[in-house]
């Protein structure tokens, strides 16, 4: 099954996902890591009701709770699977690589998992066979990426595996554009950071499309991990139907998210938080770094 990224997005496609390595933490305790949950939990921010447009509006989603998220039998790292690719495809400019390389940064803190930046390859194959002019702009097939590029063909020890188009993506020959598609229960995806940088990436744009591709990837990995569309609160999970939702959304997980990614994980909560703080002071995010920065203020206070 393919998804094209948040608008069809399918969440019950995650449901086959396969339950493998190990069972670190099963122990309850251990699985919501009490205090700092106690911690954080009251910079959760709750959901304003959706206006005509947002996701929400047309999508009654059910919440996902951690209960529900071991049930949906998530997929786990284990020693042969424990690695999280990125794969640009097309021709990037200097400024685009940057990004490229920061936000592999943040991938690999947000999951706490090793993230590899493969080298680029070349789209001209699927510009000959599956692109099309579009509003004076060349686009590529999204569904001819996955199949071709994507699905069956994940690197070695990869857990979820995404490419990253510098052209635009089109689903089918019906639709302006696509964000990205994806196969959850494969584990693969592919985005486009065409949009996500207001026509030609710049210094003057660089922060927002640094932010847009950090929380593009963090939440389609997520998908890959079986975490649903957030309902519980604000969260990079929410649901959204394009940039200017996207645009609302933080990068942060709510604290019921952070429950079930760790209770997959098993990573250090604080030092992920320090991390990602870190990640956003040094590269100016200043309203997510202040989101991360009251996380870790309280982490602080409660030892
Ligand atoms: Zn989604
Ligand atoms: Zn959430």
């Amino acid at each position: 099954m393919t998804i094209p990224y948040r608008s069809f997005a399918l969440t019950v496609a995650v449901l086959s996902l396969i339950l493998t390595a190990s069972c670190a933490n099963e122990d309850p305790e251990i699985a919501h890591d009490s205090s700092y949950f106690n911690a954080i939990e009251d910079n959760d921010i709750a959901l304003t009701a959706p206006e005509a447009g947002d996701w929400r509006y047309s999508h009654n989603e059910k919440r996902q709770d951690l209960k529900a998220y071991i049930k949906a039998r998530p997929v786990r790292p284990g020693a042969d699977h424990s690695t999280i690719y990125l794969m640009p495809v097309g021709d990037f400019t200097s400024l685009q690589q940057t990004a490229l390389k920061q936000v592999r940064e943040y991938v690999e803190i947000f999951f706490q998992m090793k993230t590899v930046l493969l080298p680029a390859i070349s789209d001209s194959v699927v510009t000959a066979v599956a692109s099309r002019e579009h509003d004076g702009h060349t686009q590529l097939r999204a569904p001819y990426l996955l199949d071709s590029l994507l699905k069956d063909k994940c690197p070695q020890g990869g857990i979820a595996f995404m490419a990253i188009s510098a052209k635009d993506l089109y689903p089918k020959d019906s639709w302006n554009y696509v964000f990205g598609l994806a196969s959850y229960t494969k584990r693969v995806g592919v985005s486009s950071i065409y949009r996500l940088q207001d026509g030609y990436l710049d210094t003057a744009n660089y922060k927002t499309c640094l932010t847009r591709l950090a929380n593009i990837s963090s939440h389609e990995i997520g998908h890959m991990f079986s975490l649903h569309h957030c309902v519980y609160a604000s969260c990079v999970m929410n649901g959204s139907n394009g940039l200017s939702e996207t645009d609302r959304s933080p990068l942060r997980l709510c604290s019921e998210c952070q429950k079930k990614l760790f209770w997959n994980i098993a990573y250090n909560n604080k030092r992920r938080l320090k991390q990602l703080s870190d990640f956003c002071k040094s590269n100016s995010l200043q309203h997510d770094w202040l989101t991360f920065k009251a996380d870790l203020d309280a982490v602080n206070q409660s030892n």
